[in-house]
Order: C-alpha cells, then sequence, then structure tokens
C-alpha cells in the first residue's frame, strides 16, 4: 500500500500507527495553550445541533434516539477548535468514544484496517477465526469495566 507517496509493507504498519500517534499528540501539545474551557450546550443548542444532521450520527450515519448522544467538534477540540454551536455535530456516544482525536490519516487507516478484517472474518480464514475471538473477548472485557449508563455496545 501507499501513504503519503511510500510504498508500506506489512511489517512498516506498526512503525506508520506509532508516526500517526506521535503526530496526533504534537498537534495536541501545540495547541493546549489555546484551547479554551468547554460550556454545556442548553438544550436549544443541543436541539440545534441535532437538526443539522437531521437527528443522525455524523460519524456512522445511524439516527440518533437516545439523549447521550454527544456534540462532537468538527474541527477537534484538541487541535484548538471552538467550543461553539457552530463547530460541533452530532454523534453517537460509542462513535464519539471511538474517534478519539484521530487525524483523517489515522481514521482512513483504521476504517480499512477494519473492512479488510471484516473480510478476514466472513471469510473464517485463519486470521479472521483469531481476530473474532480476540475480539469478542475484548469487547466482553470492555463491557464490564464500563459504566452501566454508558449504553450497550454498538
Ligand atoms: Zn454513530
Amino acid at each position: 500500500m501507499e501513504f503519503e507517496g511510500k510504498s508500506i509493507a506489512g511489517s512498516d504498519l506498526p512503525a506508520l500507527i506509532d508516526e500517526l500517534r506521535l503526530r496526533r499528540r504534537a498537534i495536541k501539545a501545540a495547541s493546549k495553550q489555546s484551547v479554551k474551557a468547554r460550556v454545556a450546550l442548553t438544550n436549544a443548542q443541543r436541539a440545534h445541533v441535532l437538526a443539522k444532521t437531521d437527528n443522525r450520527c455524523h460519524i456512522c450515519g445511524g439516527v440518533i434516539s437516545e439523549s447521550t448522544w454527544h456534540a462532537d467538534h468538527v474541527f477537534p477540540h484538541s487541535s484548538g477548535g471552538a467550543h461553539s454551536v457552530d463547530n460541533y455535530l452530532p454523534a453517537h456516544a460509542v462513535c464519539n468514544s471511538y474517534r478519539w482525536d484521530y487525524t483523517p490519516e489515522d481514521y482512513q487507516l483504521i476504517l480499512k484496517l477494519g473492512v479488510w478484517l471484516k473480510g478476514e472474518i466472513l471469510r473464517e480464514t485463519s486470521t479472521g477465526k483469531q481476530a473474532a475471538e480476540k475480539f469478542v473477548k475484548k469487547q466482553v472485557s470492555v463491557a464490564k469495566r464500563r459504566r452501566p449508563s454508558f449504553g450497550p455496545e454498538a
């Protein structure tokens, strides 16, 4: 595969993922001084944010029916994005918590890995079978640690 014009081998993937993590940290550190404290949205502001996407999560596209949805920063808060209604879109709590502060490069890589691994699982390859077992085990462990108010895993 290619990344930023360079050819990437499978053995390069851990270093690439680490490089993306370091870039994310650098962006976060550089913007720390300019980040203002978050102010809770009013009910009217939350209704306005939710109406922007016709009650759909801007990450997965699914309908938002629960009241625990997040007002997600379009321009990341950690990169200096404003705490303002103009910079918010609605997201499921689960979708938003998995997105973290990933850069678009991180997120695209994660999506590609996820789609590829889903195919491995569907074809029941040895990689897919092994990953499916470990994934389910991990989700059970995460669910046990999670606060009950967080809701079910998507
Ligand atoms: Zn979602």
